[in-house]
């Protein structure tokens, strides 16, 4: 009979420590965004994916729906999902760097990103899942811990954690530029795939301050 300090019962990727920080989070008042959402956007999906989506923050639709990108950003991103690694949302794990819609859909703030930031930890420390692909600077900056944009970052993938990190354009920034941008993410994606499969670093990739160190200062870039 195990006991509750069994790893099976109360191990990292049980679905009992996944639910209580469901839970807490939630109720969460850490920020001033509590105050005007309509519910926290937890995340949503499978949570012993090997693969998982960090994007922003939640929208109007995701704020009233409860669920990460279930507006046209998410279409589009389950339909380069579908056709470039071949599953549906149900496959993964989709979260966001902040759990509750910034007002006007204004960037997230860096106090609600630090306020937030210990629940996408522990979702990717109970989730331990193989390839991050991250949307868009917001994502990418934080968990590579970077000031590097989206455009410097992209087109190769990362060591994370026990796996790897992809970071690719957010899926709104595509909606906007179209053709080109929207090649590139599906490129990233089939990075991604390939990392799946073979659990192989695809480039010598180093960490993103390496990257830092020899492309020079911060940029401003979109997507
Ligand atoms: N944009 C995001 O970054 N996340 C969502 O959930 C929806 C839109």
């Amino acid at each position: 009979m195990p006991t509750q300090y069994d790893a099976a019962v109360v191990g990292p990727r049980t679905p009992v420590a996944f639910e209580a920080l469901r839970s807490e989070a939630l109720v969460c008042v850490r920020c001033p965004l509590a105050e005007g959402r309509t519910q926290v956007v937890f995340g949503v999906g499978d949570p012993h994916a090997d693969l998982m989506f960090v994007g922003e923050g939640p929208g109007r639709e995701e704020d009233l729906a409860g669920e990460p990108f279930v507006g046209r950003s998410g279409k589009l991103l389950d339909r380069l999902v579908q056709e470039e690694l071949g599953m549906d949302r149900s496959r993964c794990y989709i979260a966001n760097v902040v759990k509750c819609r910034p007002p006007e859909n204004r960037d997230p703030a860096p106090a609600e990103i630090e306020a937030c930031r210990p629940y996408l930890e522990r979702q990717i420390d109970l989730i331990d899942p193989r390839v991050v692909v991250t949307l868009g600077n917001f994502a990418a900056r934080l968990l590579l811990d970077t000031t590097r944009g989206i455009k410097a970052l992209r087109g190769r993938p990362y060591p994370f954690r026990r796996g790897h990190l992809v970071p690719t354009y957010h899926p709104a920034f595509a909606l906007r530029s179209g053709g080109q941008v929207v090649a590139e993410m599906r490129a990233d994606l089939v990075r991604a795939k390939r990392l799946l499969a073979s659990r192989q670093v695809e480039d010598s990739a180093g960490p993103a301050r390496d990257l830092d160190d020899r492309v020079g200062p911060p940029e401003r870039d979109p997507g």
